[in-house]
């Protein structure tokens, strides 16, 4: 087949989350499984340019219709390892991808709009006939109603599309005129309940609902996340959506790529190590507090890698860090938010604790040293309010650093308690807590700060049980192509 993605990010050069990752490890599952695939994203100033290949322009005449007017564009090809991937690179005068970030601008609605509009743009001048569009999240949702208004009456009738949803907290809610912008013919008729019209904000256009309502399948990113937002109220506005789109809705767990994520030949951590040689992951353990400063003690380390955001459980975070201190553990987090009160309130945390021996907080990105923690750390805490599917916990296994999850979304359908799973013993792999406060985070994080210093042989087993877990993008590749061949036979 031939599968064309188009998104906001992906992953090394374009990395905020884990849709970068996500973009980045499906379309090399789905090349090893032999198909043809081209990513397009947008060329932002701000991307790691060291991990694109050969990158030269392709196609410097690119005109796309916007407004009244046409707004110049070149594309830019490069590999990113390996991958095939093509960038849009608009001249207007609004600089729309040369704002030295991805995101957080007033006018991203209309910057990813435009994107929408460019990709199906150079995907017509250049005759690219994909079998499959891949969507992601509400950046590039409008591609399949663009698709349906414009581009399948100007020859564009092959390409099927699925939308992945990543994350529902994001929609892209925006006022009418982003329609007329991009030049949709009959904006009213979009600007309808059962389209592209907000199902709260009346007066607003909802981009991902318009994904939903127009590809011919969408996903999203873990079984049971697919049933949260469907049955329960954690699917900010589009339950009843989803549920007139049931049809073709689906959740597929993403995966991790191992070749990213390896113990035996990870070029970020000191030690290699494997489920044989276990103990080495303990020279790793040393590199990193002689890194960090943290003394060097017969203590646990108990760390949190992610984004700073208040779906990740700010307050809980901040209680496992004094909970693990008070209890004999020592803690590391990396983490940034684009939320400066949220930088603010960790910034301050951090000199707070600046002097205690015990404890490290990173406030940042930084990919090379999140290796070494997920290498160096026993435990980490995922204690969010919801997680589509969370990809941290699932590195973390591979490392033998044992997740503290809530049980939500898509840490439901990854970590098995230890102690009260129904699954076997060789199948639990970490600790769950059900309740989104203090008590429950101590419940869960207390019984595996117990089993580390009690009973040090099963919190042992409980590391190989992780590290055996298939993650890697094999099964969701092959879910994956299901639901392309699926979409192209109807
Ligand atoms: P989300 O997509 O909600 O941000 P995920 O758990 O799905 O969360 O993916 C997070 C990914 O981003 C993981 O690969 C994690 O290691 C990485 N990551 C998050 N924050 C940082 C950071 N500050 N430094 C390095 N890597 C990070």
């Amino acid at each position: 087949m031939f599968i064309t993605m188009i998104a906001s990010e992906c992953a090394p050069v374009a990395k905020v989350g884990g849709l970068a990752d996500v973009v980045f490890g499906l379309s090399r599952e789905l090349e090893i499984r032999g198909n043809d695939v081209e990513i397009i994203l947008p060329k932002y100033d701000c991307m790691r340019y060291d991990h694109i290949y050969g990158l030269q322009e392709t196609y410097s005449d690119l005109w796309v219709p916007y407004y009244d007017q046409s707004v110049h564009c070149s594309v830019y090809f490069g590999f990113v390892h390996g991958r095939k991937c093509f960038f849009i690179d608009d001249h207007s005068d609004k600089n729309f991808f040369n704002r030295g970030v991805f995101y957080g601008h007033h006018d991203d609605h209309e910057r990813f709009a435009f994107f929408c509009r460019a990709a199906l743009e150079f995907m017509l001048k250049s005759n690219k006939h994909p079998d499959i569009i891949h969507c992601h999240d509400w950046q590039t949702a409008l591609v399949p109603v663009l698709l349906y208004d414009i581009y399948k009456h100007l020859g564009m009738t092959h390409p099927r599309v699925c939308l992945t949803l990543h994350n529902l907290k994001h929609q892209g809610i925006v006022g009418e005129s982003i329609l007329r912008e991009i030049g949709l013919h009959n904006t009213g008729h979009y600007f309808d309940y059962d389209r592209m019209r907000d199902n709260f904000n009346h007066s607003a256009v909802n981009l991902m609902k318009g994904g939903i309502v127009y590809s011919n399948f969408v996903s999203t990113v873990s079984p049971n996340y697919a049933n949260e937002i469907k049955y329960s109220d954690e699917n900010f506005g589009l339950g009843h959506t989803l549920h007139i789109h049931s049809g073709k809705f689906g959740g597929i767990l993403n995966g991790i790529d191992y070749d990213v994520w390896n113990t035996e030949t990870d070029s970020c951590i000191p030690y290699h190590y494997g489920i044989d040689n276990l103990d080495t992951k303990y020279g790793n353990k040393e590199v990193l507090r002689h890194r960090l400063l943290l003394r060097q003690d017969y203590k646990p380390i108990v760390a949190y890698i992610g984004r700073l955001d208040h779906q990740k459980g700010v307050h809980l975070i901040r209680h496992a860090i004094f909970f693990a201190l008070n209890n004999g553990c020592q803690f590391i987090l990396l983490g940034s938010s684009q939320d400066p009160e949220i930088n603010n309130y960790f910034w301050h945390l951090k000199q707070e604790l600046n002097e205690n021996p015990d404890c490290h907080l990173e406030i940042g990105y930084n990919e090379e040293l999140a290796h070494l923690i997920y290498a160096g750390s026993d435990m980490i805490v995922m204690p969010s309010l919801f997680e589509p599917c969370g990809l941290t916990q699932m590195i973390a296994m591979k490392y033998g650093t044992i997740p503290i999850v809530r049980n939500t979304g898509g840490l439901h359908d990854t970590v098995f308690d230890a102690e009260y799973s129904h699954r076997p013993y060789n199948e639990r792999n970490g600790f769950v807590f059900d309740h989104f406060c203090d008590e429950g985070l101590e419940s869960a994080l207390n019984r595996a700060i117990g089993m580390w210093y009690s009973y040090p042989q099963y919190f042992r087993e409980l590391m190989k049980n992780a590290m055996n877990y298939d993650y890697s993008w094999n099964g969701p590749g092959m879910h994956y192509m299901n639901v392309y061949k699926h979409i192209e036979e109807k």
